[in-house]
């Protein structure tokens, strides 16, 4: 018994370190091209098509629309990182990131949203985002975000 508990000792020994000491030194096995880590989204080039609300397997992503205005809100709590927004956005607007550290105590940290103004089509009353400032301001009069 004694002599079986000295080999293990020994054995252990012998392998020496096993473990990064990660996150204090450098990262052991950075995510390669093609990892799927955390969505970012680009506000300025999102159209509000609602694409990436359609395909998101556990509706982590939810449209609300007021007069002229489509709300675009993104919980990451629970994103599966599937990337299917990423894939369907026409504008290219949603991409993966290779962030994977996600651990936080605060949801805000997980949470993005984006506010567009939008158009309402005549004939068939479907929403749409002005292609300028101008058409913004003729659908929508001025407001507050459109000299930034
Ligand atoms: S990566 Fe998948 S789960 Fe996450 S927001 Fe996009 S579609 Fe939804
Ligand atoms: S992020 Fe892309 S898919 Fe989603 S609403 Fe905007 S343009 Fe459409």
């Amino acid at each position: 018994m004694f002599k079986s508990k000295i080999k293990e000792v020994i054995l252990c020994f012998k392998a020496g370190r096993v473990t990064a000491p990660f996150p204090l030194g450098p990262e052991p096995n950075p995510p390669q091209d093609g990892y799927r880590g955390k969505i970012a989204v680009d506000v300025e080039k999102c159209i509000g098509c609602g694409g990436c609300a359609n395909v998101c397997p556990p509706r982590s992503i939810k449209i609300t629309d007021t007069d002229h205005t489509r709300i675009l809100e993104y919980f990451l709590s629970r994103c599966t990182y599937c990337g299917r927004c990423a894939e369907v956005c026409p504008e290219g607007a949603v991409t993966m990131t290779r962030e994977y550290q996600l651990a936080t105590n605060d949801l805000n940290d997980l949470y993005i949203r984006s506010e567009i103004y939008m158009g309402t089509c005549g004939r068939c009353g479907r929403c749409f985002k002005p292609k300028t400032i101008l058409d913004r301001m003729m659908v929508t009069g001025f407001q507050p975000g459109d000299l930034s």
